[in-house]
């Protein structure tokens, strides 16, 4: 896999330990509940491949 650039603006949820991309209108649904909530989150690069989609 050739990581050819890195998304912006991923987060860390303090609620459900995941990560998700805080570039939606809203924060999408969390599985501890209610949405994600990114409580002192750092801002994460996450490598990304654009030219391989699913
Ligand atoms: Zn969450």
């Amino acid at each position: 896999m050739a990581d050819t650039t890195k998304q912006d603006n991923w987060r860390h949820c303090n609620k459900c330990f995941g990560l998700w991309w805080n570039g939606a209108p809203t924060n999408g649904v969390c599985p501890a509940g209610g949405a994600h909530h990114a409580g002192g989150s750092w801002n994460f690069y996450v490598p990304a491949n654009p030219a391989e989609h699913l």
